[in-house]
């Protein structure tokens, strides 16, 4: 039998590439690779069906919140860093994906958020929605329609482009009256959520014309249904797409973290319009998608952000999907 503790030891491996750069006789002179290092990743698009539709996960590139404990909170310092921890994460930063779902339903091509666009207040990472389209094949120009769940910074910022031109120039756009008409509001451009109001007007401003108001239960386009999820946002929305026999709830921000605001999701985060609310909204929705065993996609969620939750303790854990490979 193996010793696995020898097999594995950190210190015999570093031994023996010690032994090798300095020219020892047990692996010889470096080998040289065949292949440069990429230094790339892989394109940042992932296809999946749901029922008879083709849907799209494509990215606006990862979002880094930077040091969690001003984020997450109503715990202290260190339980969040041995949250992250125990789960094999940096305990000292936090980093959220962007995934944004297109779905094609073979007569209508629907994007759902749009990502930063050209703001750089998280750093230089985000911004790629438009190359990942790209990348997927989709051509901006080719969506029907942009489904918004909040009009916050990460979700409206990319559909202008920074010359002032449509990013989606045949796209109606769906949203709710209350968060269009919170985050569009001049007489906030005064107080803290400044920015935040300021890339809202650029994005939606321009497209008053093409908007159509969201209600609760309604069916937005066909198969994609609107429900409410307030407290994030005032008019935060997720959208059940259902196609034959198969639901994927896209619940945009209702947690933004697989581990933080699922194991404990009545944590508060600071960018809740009102946190209280967003956590008892949060419980209610992932009960609902946990009873129902539905599977959910996270916009913020580590890529490509599909997965299902269960109840577990008083919180709820994460179950990411196997990836379809094929279709
Ligand atoms: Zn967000």
């Amino acid at each position: 039998m193996t010793d696995m503790h020898h097999a594995f030891s950190r210190r015999h491996l570093l031994a023996a590439s010690a032994t090798a750069a300095a020219g020892g006789v047990l692996t010889g002179p470096p080998a040289q690779a065949k292949a440069p290092l990429s230094n790339t990743q892989a394109p940042y698009f992932y296809r999946f069906k749901i029922g008879s539709i083709e849907a799209t996960v494509v990215s606006d590139g990862p979002l880094p919140l930077g040091e969690p404990s001003g984020t997450f909170l109503g715990v202290s310092k260190e339980e969040v860093a041995k949250m992250l921890s125990d789960n094999f994460l940096p305990s000292d930063t936090v980093t959220l994906e962007q995934n944004a779902l297109v779905t094609n339903t073979g007569d209508r091509l629907v994007l759902f958020d749009n990502g930063m666009g050209a703001e750089k207040m998280f750093g230089p990472t985000t911004g790629k929605l438009v190359a990942s389209l790209k990348q997927a094949g989709i051509d901006p120009k080719d969506i029907d329609a942009l489904v918004i769940t909040h009009a916050h910074i990460d979700h409206v910022g990319g559909m202008m482009g920074e010359g002032g031109a449509r990013n989606f120039p045949n796209a109606q756009i769906y949203i709710s009256q209350a968060d269009h008409d919170f985050w569009t509001d001049e007489g906030k451009l005064g107080t803290p959520m400044k920015a935040f109001v300021e890339v809202a007007r650029k994005n939606l401003g321009p497209n008053r014309d093409r908007i159509v108001f969201v209600k609760d239960g309604q069916e937005v386009v066909p198969g994609v249904q609107a429900l409410a999820i307030p407290g994030h946002t005032i008019g935060h929305t997720m959208y059940m797409i259902t196609s034959g026999e198969k639901s994927i709830c896209n619940v945009g921000d209702l947690t933004h973290h697989q581990v933080l605001l699922l194991e404990r999701p009545r944590l508060e985060f600071a960018y809740d319009t009102d946190p209280k609310q967003a956590a008892a909204t949060r419980v209610k929705a992932l009960d609902m998608l946990a009873a129902q065993k539905i599977p959910l996609l996270a916009y913020h969620f580590p890529w490509p952000g599909i997965g299902h939750v269960a109840k577990h303790g008083d919180g709820f854990r994460y179950f990411p999907s196997p990836m379809q490979m094929v279709l």
